[in-house]
């Protein structure tokens, strides 16, 4: 390997202009190969085509190619199977792990082998050519296809993210949805039983959401919900752990947090909230205010029912004594009072 022969160009920061997959200037393909001949010639059958402008770009090692497709993903790479340094099948699966987006890939090897072709295939190249069968225009149509298999995953992958956020979310608020945090929940509790850990949990409730739906209507109570539904983001500091638990009632989910602390986190959003003005499209700014329910869990919690029941049982506590305040209620069954934290 002479990696002081490959005519390295130095490498560039990614740019939104020319993201692989649009093929509106040039296009750029990384040939990654150890031998100096090989690279020439297909450099050199990338230049004859008249029909299409490459930029090409050379490796001579596979780390070195890794780092470039990495750093500035090319349009297609042009990988040698045989690279000292990197297997072709582990420079494949280096990729795949560690691109942030599916990138066109064409294996070329000295001789055909219908394993490794197909080995090759399933690890992410999206074709497999022999050198000595190579001529310009079947390269080109190998990175042509290439690059349109590459951006069909991309288009996927994107896809696959989407539905996962959106399977997680709750559309109105931005918040996580009930189940998402409820399963969220069900992890810290066990992890707080396992290691003895602190674990607090918090339920909000809307007051008089009702009023506001019926006297200034259903878009204007959505504009609420979805307002509030930024402030706790913003608040939380794992906004993970914040959901819609239902309708005008949230949840927070706070690992490692005591139950004061909770309550003065509970009073702080309290204070937020009342001061906070929401937009709504035609009229005056709407003003409103929550009730708090705050519990932390003990070690006789044998899940997150017994939690959810006693968070909840504050937040009745904080709506039947005037409602706009934090109720919190500990574990211990001994104590069995409520505690009303903060009034408003
Ligand atoms: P309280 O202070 O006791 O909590 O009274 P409240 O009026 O807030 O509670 P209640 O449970 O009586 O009413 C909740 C209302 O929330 C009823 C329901 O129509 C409304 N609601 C639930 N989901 C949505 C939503 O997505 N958008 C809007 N605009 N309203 C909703
Ligand atoms: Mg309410
Ligand atoms: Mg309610």
């Amino acid at each position: 390997m002479h990696p002081q022969d490959s005519v390295r160009t130095p490498p560039r920061e990614p740019d939104s202009d020319n993201e692989p997959g649009s093929h509106s200037g040039g296009l750029r393909v990384l040939i990654v190969d150890d031998s100096p001949e090989d690279r020439y010639s297909l450099r050199r059958a990338l230049r004859s085509l008249s029909s299409q402008t490459y930029e090409v770009v050379e490796a001579a090692t596979g780390a070195e190619g890794l780092e470039h497709c990495l750093r500035s993903p090319p349009h297609c790479v042009l990988l040698d199977y045989k690279i000292p340094d990197l297997d072709g099948l582990d420079f494949l699966d280096s990729l795949r792990e560690r691109s942030a987006a599916p990138i066109a890939l064409v294996m070329l090897t000295g001789q055909g082998s219908e394993t490794v072709a197909a080995e090759a295939m399933k690890r992410g190249a999206a074709d497999y050519l022999v050198k000595s069968m190579v001529t310009p225009q079947y390269l080109h149509q190998a990175i042509s296809n290439a690059i349109e298999k590459a951006a069909l995953r991309r288009s996927l992958v994107e896809k696959q993210a989407e539905l996962e956020r959106l399977a997680i979310t709750d559309e109105l608020t931005g918040l996580r949805n009930r189940r998402y945090v409820l399963e969220r929940l069900g992890e810290e509790v066990d992890r707080s039983l396992r290691y003895k850990s602190t674990l607090a949990l918090m339920l909000l409730d809307i007051d008089h959401f009702k009023q506001i739906n019926d006297r200034l209507g259903h878009l204007a109570g959505d504009s609420v919900l979805a307002s509030l539904g930024g402030m706790l983001k913003e608040s939380v500091r794992i906004t993970d752990m914040a959901g819609r638990y239902g309708g005008e009632e949230f949840i927070i989910v706070l690992p490692e947090t005591r139950l004061t602390a909770a309550a003065e986190l509970a009073e702080r959003l309290r204070l937020r909230i009342r001061e906070r003005q929401v937009a709504i499209a035609d009229g005056a700014p709407v003003r409103f205010t929550c009730s708090f329910g705050v519990t932390e869990s003990g070690q006789g919690d044998r899940g997150p029912k017994d939690l959810i029941a006693r968070a909840d049982a504050a937040l009745y506590q904080a709506k039947r004594s005037g409602r706009d305040r934090v109720c919190q209620l500990g574990p211990d069954p001994s104590s069995g009072q409520f505690e009303i934290g903060h009034h408003g």
